[in-house]
C-alpha cells in the first residue's frame, strides 16, 4: 500500500521572505507511538498507509512524501509583553497543505523535527512529554468541541533529547486549518513590509475569512473568533498558559499546547505556567490577553487600512462580542435557554461560590444537572444559597426541557485531561508503558458521556497528585 497525500501548497506559493524552503532532520529510529485513525479519515489519508514503515518514516521527517513542500515558516511575536522581531518554526516543518476529500484545508508541520534557521539557541527537537501532551490536550479540545489544531500521530525517533535529563525524542504531526499567528503579520509590519502583508493578507482571508472585505474585515474575522474561543476556553477550565502573540491564530483555533492545563478546583487567577510569574496568562485575564493581542494584529494591519478608527473600531468591538459568548457558554451550562438580564450576576455569583468552596470546575458544572453539585464544595452551604436563586431563576424559563440533565450534560463535561493524568500518563510513556495514554484519549473521544469504564479519570487529584507547575514544550 502506498501513501498518497493531496497536496496542495498553497503558503509556499507566497514569496520567499515568508519562510525557509528546507526539508526535516531525519532521525535515527522512528517508531510509531499514536497514530489518529479518524483523522486520517476526516482528512482522506489512507491510515493503513500511514501505519507501513513508510508511513511512519514520512511522520518522522526521514522521507518527504510525493507533493509536498517542506518549509519552515517565519514570524515574530510578543512573548509576555516583550517584542521579539524575529521567531519562526524553531522545531518545526510544514510539510504542506492538503485539501481533503470535503475541500477543507488543512497544514500538516512535523513538530521535532530538527534545526532550523528559527531555532535560536534550541536543538530543533521535542521530547515524548511534551508531544503526548499535546496529543492528548488537542484531541480532548476537538472532541469537547473547541476549535483547534489536530494531532495526527506521534513517533518516537530512537534519540535521546537532553532538558534537565536525558530524554526520550519524538515526533508529533499537527494538523491546521493554518499555522498564520498575529506574529506573522507583526513580522512583516516590523519590517515595514507591506508588500509581503498585503499578500498575507490576501492569503488568510482566502483561507479563513471569505467574503471578508480587505485587511478590515479579516480584522472583524478574527476579533469574532478569538472572543468565541476564549469564551469556549474558559467554559471548560482552560488555561493556554501562554498567549503570546506567535501563539495566537488568525484561524481561531487553539494553537501551541505548552504550559496549558485545565483546572480542578476553581480559582479566578490560577496559573499552572513555571515561567508566568506575573499571571499574566491566569484563567479570568484570558480575554484582556486575547484584546491585547489583537490590538497588536490591529496595529499591524494599519498601513493598509485607510482610517485608524475603524481598526480602533474593530478591536473595540471584543468586550462585547467576548461578554455575548462567554454568557452563552454559562448559560448553557447552567441549563438556561433563554437570556435573562440576571444571568450573569447569577453566573458570576456560581463562580465566586465555587473559588470560596474550592469547588472542582468541571464536576461542579456536570453534577448540576443531577442536582448533586453541593459535594463539590468544602463547604456545601455556600452552594445552598446560590441554589435557591438558580432555581427560582430556572422557574422564569417558559420552555421546560423534558430532559434537563440531559441537556445540561451537552455542555459540561464529564471528563477532561486533568493535568495529573496526563502526567501520570507521561511518566509511564517514557518508562515504556503507553496503556495509561491509551486509557486517556480513548476516554477523551467522548468527554460529554458517562463512561463507566473511565470513571477513575472523572476524580479531582489526590493531595500527592496535584500539579501545581506546567513547562513550556522545549
Ligand atoms: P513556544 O512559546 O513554545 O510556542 O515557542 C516559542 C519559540 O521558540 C518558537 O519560535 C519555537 O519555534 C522556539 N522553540 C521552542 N522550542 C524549541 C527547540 N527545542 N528548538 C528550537 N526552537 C524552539
Ligand atoms: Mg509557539
Amino acid at each position: 500500500m502506498s501513501l498518497a497525500l493531496p497536496f496542495d501548497n498553497s503558503y509556499g506559493r507566497l514569496p520567499n521572505r515568508f519562510y525557509t524552503r528546507m526539508a526535516p532532520a531525519p532521525v535515527a529510529l522512528p517508531a510509531m507511538l499514536a497514530l489518529n485513525v479518524p483523522l486520517a479519515g476526516r482528512l482522506g489519508i489512507d491510515a493503513d498507509a500511514l501505519a507501513t514503515p513508510e508511513g511512519v518514516s514520512v511522520l518522522a521527517g526521514n522521507a518527504v512524501p510525493d507533493g509536498a513542500d517542506p518549509l519552515a515558516q517565519v514570524y515574530a511575536g510578543h512573548q509576555f509583553g516583550g517584542w521579539s522581531p524575529q521567531l519562526g518554526d524553531g522545531r518545526a516543518i510544514l510539510l504542506g497543505e492538503i485539501v481533503a476529500p470535503d475541500g477543507a484545508r488543512f497544514d500538516i508541520q512535523l513538530k521535532g523535527s530538527g534545526r532550523t534557521p528559527y531555532s535560536r539557541m534550541g536543538d530543533g527537537r521535542a521530547w515524548l512529554g511534551p508531544v503526548l501532551r499535546e496529543y492528548i490536550v488537542s484531541e480532548a479540545m476537538a472532541a469537547l468541541g473547541v476549535p483547534t489544531t489536530r494531532a495526527l500521530a506521534a513517533v518516537t525517533t530512537g534519540e535521546t533529547v537532553f532538558r534537565e535529563a536525558p530524554l526520550p525524542g519524538a515526533v508529533l504531526t499537527r494538523v491546521a486549518a493554518s499555522h498564520i499567528r498575529v506574529g506573522t503579520f507583526q513580522y512583516f509590519f516590523a519590517r515595514g513590509d507591506h508588500e509581503a502583508l498585503d499578500a498575507l493578507v490576501n492569503h488568510a482571508i482566502q483561507r479563513h475569512a471569505q467574503g471578508a472585505d480587505g485587511p478590515l474585515g479579516l480584522l472583524n474575522h478574527v476579533v469574532e473568533r478569538q472572543a468565541m474561543l476564549v469564551a469556549a476556553w474558559l467554559g471548560i477550565g482552560f488555561i493556554h498558559g501562554v498567549m503570546n502573540t506567535d501563539n495566537m491564530t488568525v484561524s481561531g483555533e487553539t494553537i501551541d499546547y505548552g504550559p496549558c492545563a485545565f483546572m480542578d478546583d476553581f480559582s479566578p487567577m490560577r496559573v499552572f505556567s513555571s515561567i508566568d510569574h506575573q499571571g499574566r496568562y491566569a484563567y479570568s485575564r484570558q480575554p484582556d490577553i486575547a484584546m491585547w493581542n489583537l490590538a497588536q494584529l490591529a496595529t499591524a494591519l494599519l498601513p493598509l487600512i485607510d482610517d485608524v478608527k475603524d481598526a480602533q473600531a474593530a478591536v473595540d468591538r471584543f468586550p462585547a462580542l467576548f461578554r455575548d459568548a462567554w454568557l452563552t457558554v454559562f448559560r448553557a451550562k447552567l441549563g438556561l435557554q433563554a437570556a435573562d438580564e440576571g444571568d450573569e450576576e447569577l453566573i458570576l455569583a456560581l463562580l465566586d461560590a465555587m473559588a470560596k468552596g474550592k469547588a472542582d470546575f468541571t464536576n461542579t458544572f456536570r453534577s448540576l444537572g443531577t442536582l448533586k453539585a453541593r459535594d463539590a464544595f468544602s463547604d456545601p452551604e455556600l452552594y445552598d444559597a446560590w441554589e435557591n436563586s438558580w432555581k427560582e431563576r430556572l422557574g422564569k424559563e417558559s420552555a421546560v426541557p423534558d430532559d434537563r440533565a440531559g441537556t445540561m450534560h451537552a455542555a459540561n463535561p464529564a471528563l477532561i485531561p486533568r493535568n495529573h493524568r496526563i502526567e501520570q500518563a507521561i511518566q509511564a510513556a517514557v518508562a515504556g508503558d503507553l496503556s495509561p495514554f491509551r486509557h486517556l484519549s480513548a476516554a477523551l473521544l467522548a468527554p460529554y458521556s458517562d463512561q463507566g469504564e473511565f470513571a477513575d479519570l472523572a476524580n479531582p487529584p489526590t493531595e500527592s497528585e496535584v500539579v501545581c507547575q506546567t513547562f513550556c514544550g522545549t
